[in-house]
């Protein structure tokens, strides 16, 4: 290890491999540490469409379309009913291979990922923890690291990319992280051999059910191996306040989706029930003079549209070229290191804004789009993850004042 870079990444999930390739790939050293050792595990496997385009200028499709990860071509809903919406095929919407895309069994995907920033010419140190960004005038100038041996290094960099997830380095440190009260939810997920899957081309498809009386939604995704990841998410405080163990919570809620208990007729439980919550936050500033953050380190809204990773990849991109023109220019203030944060959060407020129609418990989205069968193709572009460009939010101008009927009317 050296003692000083032009680029030090912090974190080797989507958001920290892509940056960190992005950047070596430009021609400036660059050091990307990862805490675990790699692969490790990790929640999200189900990616969006448009993931395509990083994945590509990564160089990584070939890898992705000779993988054992399943085609996902598909994303479908279930309502409280249990009746099942039709399956939204992206290539309905665009025949293009870009709209199609993977689950993926994340350990394999990041580290493939990170493998790729390292033959971009990072160098990537798995087992290896920051623990302090050290600012001087309030500018990021270094970090202290260190290695599972328990040795600390100091290393200066000019510029700090916090990829750090949940776990938010920067923004925990100057307390700029912001929780969203509406969103304080909790998740249980497992993993299950031979859940009952449709033929054809819906196989591989994401599920969202609500259960009765839509407290809950479970996610259900097919993975490679026969495996599905099925996880169930809540109202933290319903999931997890005096209800005992999370097995016997996720049994409760199963109970209440028999759309879901149906698929699970012939399957068996093959893992841990595993937990986490409060996922849902912001920051009130992305970049500052030396630093800039991305993927979950930026914010994340909630998972049932699958975003999380598609947004640490495009985050990624967008600040990896950020910071190889603030390194070429000698200029890498807050300014130029987050000249792409307005843009991003204009475009990812449109799955935010999707996520809180979900979560009106008054309004259902069905009946919305039977009214108005021509915001299918609208709202298909939004779980493609096409936010970024001008009309990305067609359909909310019909959605919004329904929703607001809705809420009016209880
Ligand atoms: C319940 C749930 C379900 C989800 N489902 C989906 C889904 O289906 N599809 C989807 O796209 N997204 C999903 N997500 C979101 C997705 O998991 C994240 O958005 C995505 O992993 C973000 O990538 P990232 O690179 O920003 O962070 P991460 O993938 O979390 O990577 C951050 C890395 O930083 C490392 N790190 C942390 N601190 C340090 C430190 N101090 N020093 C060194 N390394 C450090 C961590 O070990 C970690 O490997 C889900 C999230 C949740 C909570």
């Amino acid at each position: 290890m050296k003692d000083s870079y032009d680029c030090v990444v912090i974190g080797g999930g989507p958001a920290g491999s892509t940056a960190a390739a992005l950047v070596a790939e430009a021609g400036f050293s660059t050091l990307l540490i990862e805490r675990e050792r790699m692969p490790r595990f990790h929640v999200g496997e189900s990616l969006m469409p448009e993931t395509y385009w990083t994945l590509q200028r990564l160089g990584v499709l070939e890898q992705m379309k000779s993988s054992q990860f399943t085609r996902k071509l598909s994303v479908q809903f279930v309502n409280a009913s249990g009746k099942e919406s039709q399956p939204f095929f992206f290539r309905d919407h665009d025949p293009r291979e870009c709209a199609e895309t993977w689950q993926v069994e994340r350990a394999d995907f990041d580290k493939m990922l990170f493998d790729n920033a390292a033959e971009k010419g990072a160098e990537c140190r798995d087992r290896t923890r920051a623990l302090a960004v050290r600012f001087d005038n309030g500018r990021a100038t270094g970090l202290t690291l260190q290695t599972d041996e328990g040795q600390q290094h100091e290393v200066a960099s000019r510029v700090i990319v916090d990829a750090t997830g949940q776990q938010a380095l920067i923004s925990n440190a100057l307390g700029i992280r912001e929780e969203d009260p509406k969103l304080r939810k909790a998740a249980i997920w497992g993993y299950y051999r031979n859940a009952r899957r449709d033929p054809g081309d819906n196989g591989g498809a994401t599920i969202i059910m609500h259960t009765r009386e839509k407290r809950s939604w479970f996610w259900f995704i097919p993975l490679s191996d026969d495996i599905t990841s099925i996880g169930v998410v809540g109202d933290r405080d319903y999931l997890l306040k005096g209800r005992g163990r999370p097995a016997d919570v996720y049994e409760d809620e199963l109970v209440l989706c028999p759309a879901l208990v149906e698929r699970l007729a012939n399957a068996e439980l093959v893992s841990e029930f595993r937990v986490t919550k409060e996922f849902s936050y912001s920051t009130r500033q992305q970049a500052g003079d030396g630093w800039v953050l991305v993927g979950d380190a930026f914010g994340f809204i909630d998972p049932i549209y699958s975003s999380g990773v598609y947004f640490a990849l495009r985050s990624g991109e967008l600040a990896a070229d950020a910071v190889a023109e603030a390194l070429r220019r000698n200029d890498t203030s807050a300014a130029q290191l987050g000249g792409w944060v307005q843009p991003f959060r204009d475009g990812t407020r449109w799955i935010r804004q999707l996520v809180d129609v979900y979560y009106t418990d008054e309004f259902s989205l069905g009946a919305f789009l039977r009214e108005h069968p021509e915001h299918r193709g609208n709202l298909t572009d939004l779980l493609i993850g096409r936010v970024f460009h001008d009309g990305a939010g067609r359909i909310f101008d019909d959605l919004m004042p329904a929703l607001d009927r809705a809420r009016q009317m209880n």
